[in-house]
């Protein structure tokens, strides 16, 4: 990829930059916790975007997209917005920089990546925030701290691409660290790094392909079971609140916000757990949590689908340590701990049986825990 990069930019603008890259995440635990002020615990992987770029001297910004072979050439002026989606990520990134004050004159930029786009594995924070660590270091000596380049991010899809999303993916692309994960606490941005290096394990990612459009908005409404169970109990988010406390207010609730609830409370010491247990090393505790997350987003919270319980099922079958839904659910990926022997036959197992049921073999991505955004010599 490097080489091809260097190549095409050589050719296109004749002369040489500099490399940036960052990369896409996974999340190995801690879901449906963010708006609940819970914790999360993401990693950037070993899937990047990766740029070279050069500062051109004008006011514009010219680039190519490798994967995509187009070419975009924008100003830096709000009413400069780029037709091409790929391109907004990138003139975003440049607008939410300078309109913190932040510099960005005209630069030329070439890009490719590796992050498969709309798998759940964050493509589009690993663009903007390979752009955002990228002119922070061209044109702003790295000044802006790496919260805000995350937050630049955050805003390029609130602003630019219409996408309304927390802040792990781009906390998790700009702060990743090699053979670390990183527990974030969605509540008060604090954030500590677990040493996470697979010795005798993998971590593979099983995309089932299917996506489910849901006609009555389910993530709204399970916010809002979230926010009335919350409300009942006298407490600011779900964070606060212990099983106990629900316990005693289950009458005046629905059955059903009461088995979100039960769900988010779980999730949250479940992260805590895993975090613990990776100290020790013990990974039987960790897959148990991933076992038990699954089951509770299914039967609780009720945002699997049968094609990703059917993943799950085969997982434990296989004898595989965790596996469970990575996402928001309906869909996307499962994410599995899996130990060195078992992988091939896991693999060719779940490809099967998947085919065999659904027409269609699910793709795996395997994935190492890597650096998130940096400078590529
Ligand atoms: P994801 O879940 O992977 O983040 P999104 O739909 O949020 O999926 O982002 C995917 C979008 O990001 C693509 O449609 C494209 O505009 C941009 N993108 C991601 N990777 C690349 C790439 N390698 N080259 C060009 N654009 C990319
Ligand atoms: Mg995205």
């Amino acid at each position: 990829m490097k080489e091809n990069i260097r190549k095409v930019f050589a050719d296109r603008f004749g002369t040489a930059g500099t490399l940036y890259a960052s990369a896409g995440r996974i999340n190995l635990i801690g879901e449906h916790t963010d708006y609940n002020g819970g914790f999360v615990f993401p990693g950037a992987i070993d899937k990047v975007i990766m740029a070279e770029m050069k500062a051109n001297g004008t006011d514009k910004v010219r680039v190519f997209s490798i994967d995509i072979n187009e070419y975009a050439e924008f100003g830096l002026n709000e009413e400069d917005a780029p037709k091409q989606q790929w391109a907004r990520y990138i003139f975003g990134v440049c607008r939410e920089i300078i309109k913190r004050g932040g510099v960005v004159n005209g630069f030329d930029a070439v890009f490719a990546g590796n992050v498969p786009l709309g798998a759940g594995l964050s493509s589009s924070a690993a663009l903007e925030s390979c752009f955002a660590f990228a002119l922070n270091d061209m044109f702003n000596d790295n000044k802006i701290d790496k919260f805000e380049l995350a937050k630049i991010g955050q805003s390029t899809e609130h602003n630019y691409c219409g996408v309304n999303c927390g802040i792990m993916d781009q906390f998790a692309s700009v702060f990743g660290k090699k053979d670390h994960l990183m527990r974030l606490d969605c509540r008060s941005l604090e954030y500590e790094y677990f040493p996470f290096k697979l010795d005798g394990y993998k971590l593979v990612l099983v995309d089932s392909k299917v996506k489910h459009e849901l006609v009555d908005s389910p993530y709204n409404k399970r916010r809002a079971s979230c926010e009335n169970v919350a409300r009942t109990l006298g407490v600011e988010t779900l964070r606060d609140a212990e099983m106990a406390d629900l316990e005693k207010i289950k009458d005046r609730i629905s059955e059903e916000d009461y088995n979100r609830a039960v769900y988010v409370i779980g999730e949250k010491q479940r992260v805590l757990d895993v975090c613990d247990a990776l100290q020790k090393g013990d990974y039987d505790t960790v897959g148990d949590r991933m076992y038990k997350t699954h089951e509770g987003m299914s039967k609780l919270y009720e945002v699997s689908c049968e094609e990703l319980d059917y993943l799950n099922d085969i997982a434990k079958e296989c004898g595989v340590t965790g596996s469970r839904i990575m996402g928001g659910g309906f869909g996307g990926c499962t994410i599995n701990l899996v130990k060195d022997d078992l992988y091939d036959s896991f693999i060719a197992t779940a490809k099967e049986k998947f085919n065999a049921r659904y027409g269609h073999e699910p793709v795996v991505y395997d994935v190492i825990v890597s650096d998130g955004a940096r400078r590529v010599e």
